[in-house]
Parts: C-alpha cells; structure tokens; sequence
C-alpha cells in the first residue's frame, strides 16, 4: 500500500514538473497563499482539491467536525502564523453536510475523547433545539446542525485576541462560513462574513 503512494507520489512530481517546469523549486523558496482553510479532517473534504486550488495557494488547519475551541494552541498558532506572517486576508471556515463528528454529537451514544471534542455541538444543538426540530428529518436536522457549527466557529474565530488584534492595527482581513455539500461537490457561502466592521462594532457596543 505505502509502495503505490510513493509511486503515484513520483508519477504526479514528475507530471507536475513536465506541466510547469521549475514549479517545485519555485514554491520551496516561498508561500504566499490567499486563503486560511479551517476544515473537517474528512477525507471526502480536502481543501485544496474542493476549492480548485493547487499547493502553495492555500495554508490549511482540519480537525473532526472543523470545531473552534478558543483555547486550541494547535488551530491558535495555524491563525497566528496565517495572519502575521503570511499575510492571509481570506480566512474559511468550512463545515459539510453528511458529517460524522456532528452525527456523533447527536447521538446519545459514548464515543471517547471525541465527546470532550465535539461539546461545542453538543451545546449548539441545545440552543438551537426549537429551530432544529422544525426540520423534517434527522438527516435534515444534523445537516442544519452542521451551518449552524460553521456560522459559531466563524464567531470563535472573530473574537479571538489575534483577530482583534489584527483589526485594532486596520489589517482588513475577513471570515467567511461555507459548507460543502458531499452529494453534489458544491461550496455554499453562509452569508455570514465578519470583517474588520466587527471589531468596531463590538467596541462601540
Ligand atoms: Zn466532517
């Protein structure tokens, strides 16, 4: 199995460079990506292919259900470097339909670490738990569950220090929420952008 992944790795350098000659050793000397990617770890979701987007083009943090914990060092220090040091402008949070971590916080089922993991949910769908059941099935329910992930996750993301920050200097960076659909290969845009208006806006509140 590790065989064939080297080999296609070698097919797709070679074909790549034959495309593009010097592509490798041009995208070895920098980075300079557009987009900041928060995603789900789900195979089916990788977001470079997804977004139409080759390597170099966009920088990418994932984990399960694409959950943002205000004390994750890991999604923290991704940011950080995102927007001080590449100078990223469009930052995505983007959850998809069908997925499993926002199945497995629907369910009264104990699932190990992962339940730590996926509280927010859990919470999100307690609040949320009238509008919820106006959906008419449960498929329908977790899917509206996930928007629902995306719209608080771009609110987390908004309110921390470094984005603050960056607003406070007048860096005109935004967050945006979109979901991906797995039956169908689309990004819908959530309608849910904040950008450097939200930190005035909370400031003047
Ligand atoms: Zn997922």
């Amino acid at each position: 199995m590790l065989n064939d992944l080297i080999e296609r790795n070698v097919r797709w350098a070679e074909q790549r460079n034959r495309e593009e000659p010097g592509y490798f050793a041009r995208l070895a000397t920098q980075q300079s990506p557009e987009f900041f990617w928060i995603g789900c770890s789900d195979s089916r979701v990788p977001a470079n292919v997804v977004a139409g987007l080759d390597p170099g083009e966009v920088f990418v943090h994932r984990n399960v259900a694409n959950v943002i914990h205000s004390t994750d060092m890991n999604m923290l220090s991704a940011l950080e470097f995102a927007v001080e040091a590449l100078k990223i402008r469009e930052i995505i949070v983007c959850g998809h339909y069908g997925c499993g971590g926002v199945k497995a916080a629907t369910e009264d089922l104990p699932h190990g670490l992962a339940d730590h993991w996926l509280e927010p949910i859990r919470r999100l769908a307690r609040a949320y738990a009238v509008d919820l059941s106006r959906e008419d099935s449960a498929e329908s329910r977790r899917d509206k569950l996930a928007e629902l992930n995306v719209v608080e996750g771009v609110r987390r993301v908004a309110e921390t220090p470094i984005m603050q920050r960056a607003w406070r200097n007048g860096v005109s960076v935004r967050i945006h929420g979109l979901i991906y659909g797995l039956k169908d290969g689309r990004l819908r845009d959530l309608d849910c952008t904040v950008g450097p208006g939200h930190f005035q806006m909370e400031a003047a509140q």
